[in-house]
């Protein structure tokens, strides 16, 4: 079978594997049919991701036919359509106990740190496989896994009905975030550099936008404030991950507001102690997913979500260069990629 490798930071290369072979117990294996391009797919191919490992087989955001399974697994069959929980979590450690294993202190993420969804088959543990209708289409079960980062976002953010969503830059992860934000009854201001994607923001759904170029922050919080009675944002979050944008969402939210980050970042932020306590902000972190496939899988069913508004590609998984080069040559005609199998 091809899978797609990153050998070393920089190089990706089609390689011709054997296909994996049932071994443990729980293992399902997977005939990949679709798979979705992240960002942290591309960071880990250009090597600026700070938790992958290489060799790696990449690709986090996928689906597929269920083709044989280990000899515990009774709940799923040869010819099952499925889409894949990337998170992989030791259940045993002191985070997971908490019930946060999407944090586990042995944190593993399929096609991170180890071998992904971009090749033909793929063989991952009963856990992570959520069974999906035979008629949702490949496209569309392959992108679940970004609707549950924004799932989880919101989660962390305590976002509710009636809400003010803050949410800086209208890059390719914020509009799941409007998307989800909309059907729990939020209402999002959405804030970008770039005045072509506050429009599509707006196709999304966006309550309110605001072209943050050549704004200082101060000017930023006001605008906001301007339009929340001038009390600021409910929950704020920081979908650009650049520092700034941190900034302008903890002094943007109200007080008692939350704040959510989502970045791996390490640009410092200009955040005081005194902004925080004086307002009892909670500024929280949202990394990867914590058991929602369910609820993005129930809203997808339920027709409240249609992740394929966010695809604007699709290509051959072989064709993995061209489509690279589409994200970096177009990035703002560009949203979701889809590979096909
Ligand atoms: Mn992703």
């Amino acid at each position: 079978m091809k899978v797609i490798r990153v050998t070393t930071p920089g190089t990706l290369v089609i390689d011709e594997d054997p296909i994996p072979v049932i071994e443990a117990s729980d293992d399902v294996l997977i005939q990949v049919k679709a798979a979705g391009i992240c960002g942290s797919d591309i960071s880990i191919y250009r090597g600026t991701s700070p938790v992958a490992t290489y060799p790696r087989v990449i690709g986090h955001e996928f689906a597929g036919i269920v083709t044989e399974v280990g000899s515990d697994v009774s709940d799923l069959a040869a010819g099952d359509h499925v889409t894949v929980n990337p998170v992989c979590n030791c259940g045993t450690c002191r985070v997971c106990k908490k019930g946060r294993g999407n944090v586990c202190a042995n944190l593993q993420v399929i096609g991170v740190h180890r071998d992904g969804g971009y090749r033909e088959y793929v063989k991952v543990p009963r856990k992570n496989v959520f069974k999906i209708s035979a008629d949702m289409p490949w496209e569309k079960a392959a992108i679940i896994e970004p609707y549950t980062v924004a799932a989880q976002v919101t989660s962390r953010g305590g976002v509710e009905e009636g809400d003010i969503v803050l949410v800086c830059g209208s890059g390719q992860i914020a509009p799941t975030i409007l998307q989800v934000c909309n059907i729990l009854g939020a209402k999002c201001i959405m804030t970008d550099l770039v005045e072509d994607r506050l429009t599509r923001a707006k196709e999304f759904g966006a309550w309110e936008t605001i072209c943050t170029k050549g704004m200082s922050t101060d000017e930023i919080v006001a605008k906001v404030k301007d339009l929340t009675d001038g009390i600021g944002a409910d929950v704020a979050i920081d979908a650009a991950c650049v520092g700034v944008t941190l900034e302008q969402a903890a002094k943007a939210v109200r007080s008692a507001g939350v704040v959510v980050t989502m970045g791996f970042h390490d640009k410092q932020a200009q955040i005081t102690e005194f902004n925080i306590t004086s307002r009892e902000l909670d500024i929280r972190g949202s990394r990867l997913n914590n058991n929602k496939f369910p609820q993005v899988i129930e809203w997808v069913n339920a027709g409240k979500l249609e992740p394929t508004k966010i695809v604007t590609d699709t290509f051959h998984f072989t064709d993995i260069e061209k489509a690279l080069t589409k994200l970096k040559d177009d990035p703002e005609n560009t949203m979701k990629v889809i590979l096909t199998f």
